[in-house]
């Protein structure tokens, strides 16, 4: 079944200033908050579109999602149950540990319409072993459905069905996004201090 995907922005190399107040800690802005706004309503159209008023059953990956999720889920009209899957990889900074479902989802997902929803595709580890997981309960559909999308670092052969913006390998923050459990309240998405960062 083929999707509506919209064309995703491709953000370029070069950030903007940090927003006022933000975080010493942040290098720049890479994408504001007007531009996510943006786009969430895009993709939301296009979701909507696809299910029209279809049962489906959206699954958010914990906790990087949260912001991303309650923004998109708004956009959509038709009758959608929510639920939550834990997957964690990276544990205190951003080099990656060993994989673990850290909670599993509530909901019967058996003849179900499923759409993953994640923060970032990155390696491709995440997304791979979180509808592995959620296949197990023979859904009759998994699609997933991710903000951003890095290609530069990918190492397992996985495409979402809908990416919101394909940016460069930047380390990045906010929006849901964190780095040590923290940045996840800013409202944009911007990227750290290389000094932070471990080399
Ligand atoms: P993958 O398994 O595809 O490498 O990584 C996906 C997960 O790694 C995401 O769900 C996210 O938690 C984390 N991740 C990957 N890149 C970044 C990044 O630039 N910033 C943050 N905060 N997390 C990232
Ligand atoms: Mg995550």
């Amino acid at each position: 079944m083929t999707t509506t995907q919209t064309e995703s922005p491709r953000v370029s190399l070069d950030l903007s200033p940090p927003p006022p107040n933000a975080p010493e800690s942040l290098k720049g802005l890479l994408i504001s908050e007007s531009s996510l706004s943006d786009r969430i309503q895009q993709l939301g159209q296009d979701i909507q579109q696809d299910y029209q008023n279809e049962d489906l059953v959206v699954v958010g990956v914990l906790s990087g999602t949260i912001i991303f999720l309650a923004d998109l889920v708004r956009q959509l009209s038709g009758p959608i149950e929510v639920d939550f899957i834990g997957a964690s990889s990276y544990r205190d900074g951003t080099t990656s540990g060993d994989f673990e479902i850290t909670r599993s989802t509530k909901t019967d997902l058996k003849g179900r319409r499923v759409l993953i929803v994640d923060d970032i595709l990155d390696a491709g580890h995440t997304l791979t072993r979180v509808h592995e997981q959620l296949a197990q309960q023979e859904p009759k559909e998994i699609r997933s459905c991710v903000l951003l999308e890095k290609t530069a670092r990918r190492q397992v052969q996985i495409e979402a069905d809908y990416v919101g913006f394909k940016i460069p390998d930047y380390f990045v923050v906010g929006y849901g996004l964190d780095f040590a459990e923290r940045y996840r309240n800013l409202p944009y998405v911007g990227v750290l201090d290389d000094s932070l960062l471990a080399p």
